[in-house]
């Protein structure tokens, strides 16, 4: 008897667990449903005003999906990416980011901070991050769906530097980024043709360098596509897919670009000695040429200097263990390469060599040479290394 009334004491608790489980998770599928058709009620009306602002509409039919955070957080692999490893290696030998430093681990970190994103014509959003009230929801939609309009266009082949690479996304942000503040009329207050200047921190670089790499087409892009709009309107945005920037100058001053400027590449000499192989080549921009000089200058000077580049060409030797890097940037005039030579080995502090010609900062050593219009920075990961390169360098020339 006491057995059989315990029994069905459990029965009912058992079933009333079962009762309540299952409302909440009917509860919770229906808030899901409703958060779901909040947002895709939302998406139309954006969609159909982004298509009348742009005065383009999609091909394609727009698929939309609702995601949560650990979408875009798996998407970080454990396999050792090239480019990645060959970039840590000249961001270290450029003294921008520690020596300890892992661009890897910094990725990690970044990885799933997505509200929302686009790609080819599926539109993703974050459940846990976009919130369709927000006053900020209708701008964040109106952004995405522009990149499924840019999708809609001609295709490029695949920008081969740093700096056209870092163009093209600035361009492609600066445009998703006026539409949308032009559909917000301008609700957060951030058209405007004024460039944002960066200052490093007091104390420590870390990761401030490579933060401001990654933000780049995020801070210079709005106001590259603003001036465009305002100097061409959207024929001047159309017309930019067709033929875009190619050089972070042109997204730093965007006249530049209106007036059809092609930066002149230098070529870079070959190591003093045989061994050596071309671990990673790039063209680094008029962007990386500043964020070097705000390392050392202060900002001022270090943009006025940054508008003297034409064009810079970088190459990372590897030889076993040793690094040897050259860094030639192309200035508009011979003085100012000069001027920069002597501001930097003024300002950068280091132990100097005897002869006045290598600094040795945080176990690399840094020298500086002139030609013509040309600054040569040389990198090298020891002593004797940078000094057998001045000699060759001083000996044979460069470009
Ligand atoms: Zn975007």
């Amino acid at each position: 008897m006491r057995t059989a009334s315990k029994k069905l004491l459990l029965t009912i608790i058992f079933a009333a667990l079962l009762i309540t489980a299952s409302a909440l998770y009917l509860n919770r599928a229906s808030e899901e449903d409703e958060y779901e058709a909040e947002v895709r009620r939302l998406f139309q009306k954006v969609k159909a005003d982004t298509e009348s602002l742009r005065n383009l509409t999609s091909t394609n039919p727009i698929n939309l999906k609702v995601v949560d955070i650990s979408f875009f957080q798996k998407d970080t692999s454990d396999g050792v990416d090239e480019l990645d490893a060959a970039r840590e290696a000249l961001y270290k030998s450029l003294l921008l980011v520690p020596q300890n430093f892992s661009i890897k681990e910094y990725k990690k970190e970044r990885a799933g901070l997505v509200v929302a994103a686009a790609s080819a014509y599926t539109l993703y959003i974050v459940r846990e991050y976009f919130n369709p009230h927000s006053d900020d929801a209708p701008r964040i939609l109106a952004h995405e769906y522009t990149h499924i309009l840019q999708y809609n266009r001609a295709k490029h082949s695949k920008f081969l530097t740093m700096d056209s690479q870092l163009a093209w996304s600035a361009f492609i942000e600066g445009e998703a980024d006026l539409v949308a503040e032009l559909y917000t009329s301008n609700k957060t207050g951030r058209l405007t043709s004024t460039m944002p200047m960066p200052k490093p921190p007091k104390s420590g670089i870390n990761k401030w360098f490579v933060d401001q790499l990654t933000l780049f087409p995020y801070i210079y892009g709005l106001t590259f596509a603003y001036k465009i709009y305002v100097a061409e309107g959207w024929r001047g945005l159309d017309q930019a897919h067709v033929e875009p920037p190619t050089s972070t100058a042109e997204i730093l001053y965007p006249n530049l670009y209106l007036s059809g400027f092609k930066p002149a590449y230098p070529n870079n000499p070959s190591p003093p000695t045989s061994g050596w192989r071309i671990y990673y080549p790039d063209v680094l921009g008029a962007y990386f040429f500043n964020l070097f000089l705000t390392r050392t200058l202060d900002s001022e000077e270090a943009l006025k200097a940054t508008s003297w580049w034409i064009g810079d060409n970088s190459t990372l030797y590897l030889n076993e263990e040793d690094l040897l890097l050259y860094w030639q940037i192309n200035l508009s005039t011979d003085e100012q390469a000069k001027t920069l030579k002597q501001m930097l080995y003024s300002e950068l502090s280091g132990a100097l060599s005897k002869d006045g010609r290598i600094l040795r900062i945080d176990g690399r050593n840094l020298a500086m040479l002139t030609q013509d219009t040309k600054l040569l920075i040389v990198s090298a990961s020891n002593p004797s290394l940078a000094e057998a390169a001045l000699r060759d360098l001083t000996h044979k020339g460069f470009d």
